[in-house]
């Protein structure tokens, strides 16, 4: 959660809020590279609101790397927009005080339609007690919790994983139907792979993950670039992270269109990790993944339980087409 490479103060309580958050009752969860989540003090009148702690001990947002700027922004975005979501409020307070913590850190808090106030700021209301704040105070409002904060960490991984991203990078990792044969593939080039693939696509299968969020579908390991990553990295990257594997060798072997522009790229995969081809292949567990599992490469063309993304890459590799288009959303 927190790099190694930064240095975190003993006398900021913010600080030691990032170094303890496993303890804090506050603590959500890990907002990413640039900050953790924790419900914020204002939740107690305003339910839903959260607080996003920088993971580096600065205090204004002009400290902050002219590099990281961007993704700190977008990830705080993906956070307003979980909370618009799940609370649907009228709309959403953000603010930056580092006022009694002088440290870095946002509150962001949704403002209700039943609320008697709507025209004061929130930090303007904190003398008025919650049962004043709105019209038909239901005491259930403010009870519901659990699932609410459930529901925002859900939803802002669903956003971060579909924010606007230059590309994507995703890794096909393919073997033998044929268990007798599936260790032949380490004496084969990734070119013969890739022939011998596209001759018989039916004689080999490739690994699918479920994600564990948003529609639950199968689709490619792999994610979104991050701001001024190559797709190549992004595709070991996020195999790292979703199946803990290090890549051997990689092959691009085609580019996904939408729109006019390239939205992504597919990379033909070996890793490390030799049991890579097992059935159940072990793998580091990671929240997004809920299982993985091989299909038959024909299979996953015909069937329509496969999005249009994942049955046009399998289509355009066994084509050997190095582009193709895409028209899910
Ligand atoms: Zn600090």
């Amino acid at each position: 959660m927190l790099s190694p490479f930064i240095k975190l103060r003993d006398d900021c309580v913010l600080c030691q809020k990032l170094m303890n958050a496993k303890n804090e009752n506050d603590f959500l969860f890990d907002g990413g590279n640039h900050f953790l989540v924790y419900k914020s003090p204002f939740a107690q009148k305003w339910p839903g609101a959260l607080m996003a702690v920088y993971k580096r001990h600065i205090y204004e947002h002009s400290q902050i790397r002219g590099n990281e700027l961007l993704d700190t922004l977008q990830s705080l975005v993906c956070l307003e927009k979980a909370i618009i979501k799940v609370t649907k409020c009228k709309r959403i307070n953000f603010v930056k005080f580092a006022n009694v913590a002088n440290h870095l850190h946002w509150h962001i808090i949704p403002r209700y339609y039943k609320e008697n106030y709507l025209d004061k700021c929130s930090w303007e209301l904190l003398d008025v007690a919650k049962e004043d704040l709105y019209k038909n105070f239901e005491p259930h409002f403010f009870q519901k919790n659990q699932n609410l904060y459930a529901n925002l960490r859900k939803e802002y991984t669903f956003e971060i994983h579909h924010r606007d991203s230059s590309y994507f990078g995703c890794a096909l990792f393919l073997r033998a139907r044929d268990k007798n044969k599936r260790n032949n593939i380490w004496k084969l080039s990734l070119d013969e792979i890739i022939k011998s693939a596209r001759e018989n696509p039916s004689e080999w299968e490739c690994l699918l993950m479920k994600r564990n969020y948003f529609d639950f579908a199968w689709d490619f390991i792999g994610g979104n670039s991050d701001i001024n990553e190559f797709p190549e990295y992004t595709m070991i990257r996020e195999v790292k992270e979703e199946v803990g594997w290090k890549i051997l060798h990689y092959r691009e072997i085609c580019r996904q269109w939408k729109q006019g522009t390239i939205k992504g790229f597919v990379y033909l995969a070996i890793p490390e990790e030799k049991q890579y081809m097992d059935d159940d292949p072990p793998r580091t567990p990671c929240d997004e993944v809920q299982s993985v599992k091989y299909f038959n490469l024909c299979e996953i063309i015909k069937s329509n339980h496969f999005s249009d993304s994942v049955r046009g890459r399998i289509k355009a590799f066994i084509d050997k087409r190095s582009d193709f288009l895409s028209i899910d959303p």
